[in-house]
C-alpha cells in the first residue's frame, strides 16, 4: 500500500431535515487500499458514498479526493468525479444503447476523449470483466450479473483512482453474485483503490485490507478484517455480526 492518500473525509456531518445521518466521520483511504463498510440498512453507508462523490452536499466537514477538497464550491466538481468511480446497485445501462456503447459513452461526454479511443478502451475493460463477446449486445439481453460487470467495465473505462461501489450485488439473484463479487476481486488483487458497501463477509475477509462497522452515522468500530469480524470490541458490532453470519 502506498502512503499517498486518495480520500480524506474529516468530522464529516450530514443531516437531511432534523435527521443527523452522519455525526461526524473521519476515514483516510491510502492508494492500493481496499475498505469494506459494513453497518445495519440506515446508518449512513450511501450517504458517506454520495457526500464522497458530492452527489450530496456535507453539511461541515472535509472531504478530499487526491488533495482536492470538494465541498470548495470553487472547484470543478466534474473535474473530480473523474477521478471517481462509482457502481450502485442499480447498475443504470441505457437500454437502448449496446454493451459497448454503454462503456463508451461516459468517456467521450465526461472525458473528451475521441470515439476511437474510447472503443478501443470500451474492449479493454469489457475483456478484463470477461465480456467481451458482449460488446454488440443489448443490456435487457444479458443477466443481472453480466449487467454490473459491464457498469464496472463502464466505470474502469474512465481509469478512476478509486472505486466506490455501493452494495453492488444485492439486488442480484443469489447465483449471479460470485461472478461480480470474482471481478471485484481481481480488481482488488491488480491494486485498485476500493471503497465497499457490502453484506458480503467472506469477501470482506478475503480481500479487505480494513473492515468498517458504521451504525447510527459513525464509524463505531474499525481495524483488519480479523478484528472486526473475528474478534469485535464493540457489542453493536458483534450484534451486527451474529444477524449476517
Ligand atoms: P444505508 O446506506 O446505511 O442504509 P443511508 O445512507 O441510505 O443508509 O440512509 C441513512 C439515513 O438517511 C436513513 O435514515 C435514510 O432514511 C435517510 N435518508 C437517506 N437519503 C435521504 C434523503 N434523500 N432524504 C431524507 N432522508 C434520507
Ligand atoms: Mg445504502
Amino acid at each position: 500500500m502506498s502512503e499517498e492518500i486518495v480520500v480524506q473525509i474529516t468530522d464529516l456531518h450530514k443531516n437531511y431535515g432534523d435527521l443527523e445521518v452522519l455525526k461526524g466521520i473521519d476515514l483516510t483511504v491510502r492508494r492500493g487500499e481496499k475498505v469494506v463498510v459494513l453497518g445495519p440498512s440506515g446508518s449512513g453507508k450511501s450517504t458517506m458514498l454520495r457526500c464522497i462523490n458530492a452527489l450530496e452536499d456535507a453539511d461541515s466537514g472535509s472531504i478530499k479526493v487526491s488533495g482536492q477538497e470538494i465541498t470548495d464550491r470553487k472547484i470543478n466538481i466534474n473535474k473530480v468525479r473523474e477521478h471517481l468511480g462509482m457502481v450502485f446497485q442499480r447498475f443504470n445501462l441505457w437500454p437502448h444503447k449496446t454493451v459497448l456503447e454503454n462503456v463508451m459513452l461516459g468517456q467521450m461526454v465526461v472525458s473528451g476523449k475521441s470515439k476511437e479511443e474510447a472503443e478501443k478502451r470500451a474492449h479493454e475493460t469489457l475483456a478484463r470483466v470477461g465480456l467481451a463477446d458482449k460488446a454488440d449486445q443489448y443490456p435487457v439481453r444479458l443477466s443481472g450479473g453480466q449487467q454490473q460487470r459491464v457498469a464496472i467495465a463502464r466505470t474502469l473505462a474512465m481509469d478512476p483512482k478509486v472505486i466506490l461501489f455501493d452494495e453492488p450485488t444485492s439486488a442480484l439473484d443469489p447465483e449471479l453474485v460470485g461472478e461480480v463479487l470474482a471481478v471485484m476481486k481481481s480488481l482488488a488483487e491488480e491494486g485498485m483503490t476500493m471503497i465497499v458497501v457490502t453484506h458480503e463477509i467472506t469477501f470482506a475477509r478475503e480481500v479487505a485490507d480494513r473492515v468498517i462497522f458504521m451504525d447510527g452515522g459513525v464509524i463505531v468500530e474499525q481495524g483488519s478484517p480479523e478484528e472486526v469480524l473475528v474478534n469485535p470490541k464493540e457489542a453493536r458490532t458483534r450484534a451486527f455480526l451474529k444477524r449476517v453470519l
